[in-house]
């Protein structure tokens, strides 16, 4: 009998954030590309007899109700009528409120696990509306690699695969918080024309080219309001970066290098620096899935 699982949880960028507009709802119309990497989390979960418990190794994370990973458990259970329980134990290696998604990354991993572990029978439909509803970024991480999201992020398409080898995570060691990025964004009432014509020549570029042209909406107000950000970014690109960017609203900066031993030497001087550094490489739909139980 399956009592136990374990399964990775894992980090997100984004090669594109596009902010259209606030729709009437409050939400903004995003259009971006995600991109799953390989720093990931570890969850392990465990039936119990009915209650839903959270263990986590990094004090910053909340261990009760409002847990991602707990939403995403009672949210499931709900929705298929069961009483089943759940301890959930996250070993976090994501930087938290850190623009990469670990919240979001938990929930989505909580919900293929459960499944799997309280043997459920869920119509795929049912599940993405699940995910959209704890989250827009959640849906994105039932699918993985390099996708395209509409909407406010939580309608996803699977697009051709990005390859990129090296690439290097700086987070400066605070938090920036989604709202205060996007209430930063001065840019709010463009027209919807506009930004779908940049967007599409993105995408025209080739999917090769896409992580020496990613760009995000939220990257000048939030770099104006934390120079210590734009510092991150303008060291990456010092240190031999061919590209910089933020990754979501934030902290964290990602670094695109050429090369595995500029990338090696950048992470070290970061972290001598007193950086959080990481190098990782992308990681496509197809590693994803046959890598997510492993
Ligand atoms: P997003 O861009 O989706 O806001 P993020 O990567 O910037 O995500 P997360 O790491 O998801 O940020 O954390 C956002 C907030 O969610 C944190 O303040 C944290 O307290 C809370 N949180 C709830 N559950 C989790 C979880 N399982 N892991 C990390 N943070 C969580």
């Amino acid at each position: 009998m399956l009592s136990s699982i374990q399964i990775q949880s894992y980090a997100k960028i984004n090669w594109a954030l596009d902010v259209l507009f606030k729709r009437e709802d409050g939400y903004h119309e995003l259009r971006s590309i995600y991109q799953t990497v390989s720093l990931h989390d570890q969850l392990l979960i465990t039936e119990t007899s009915g209650q839903i418990e959270i263990v986590c190794d990094d004090p910053r994370v909340p261990c009760d109700e409002t847990n991602l990973a707990f939403k995403a458990a009672a949210a499931l259970r709900d929705a298929t009528h069961t009483s089943n329980g759940a301890r959930i134990e996250i070993q976090k290696r994501i930087p938290v409120a850190a623009g990469l998604g670990g919240g979001s990354s938990n929930a989505a991993a909580t919900l293929l696990a459960l499944i799997k572990l309280w043997k459920l029978q869920i119509d795929e439909r049912e599940l993405f509306r699940i995910a959209a509803a704890l989250g827009s970024d959640v849906p994105f991480f039932l699918i993985g690699g390099t996708a395209l999201g509409v909407g406010r992020g939580e309608e996803v398409y699977s697009i051709e695969q990005v390859r990129c080898e090296n690439l290097l995570l700086v987070n400066p060691g605070f938090a920036v918080s989604t709202r205060d990025a996007y209430e930063k964004l001065s840019r709010l009432t463009r027209p919807e024309p506009a930004s779908i014509i940049p967007f599409s020549q993105l995408a025209a570029k080739g999917i090769r080219e896409l992580p020496l042209a990613a760009r995000n909406d939220l990257e000048a107000p939030v770099l104006a309001a934390y120079p210590e950000i734009a510092e991150v970014k303008r060291r990456l690109l010092s240190l031999g970066a061919r590209h910089a960017l933020m990754s979501g609203s934030g902290a964290t900066v990602f670094g695109v290098f050429d090369n595995s031993q500029a990338a090696e030497q950048s992470e070290t001087e970061l972290r001598e620096a007193g950086y959080w550094a990481e190098r990782v490489r992308a990681v496509d739909r197809y590693e994803y899935h046959a890598t997510l139980f492993q």
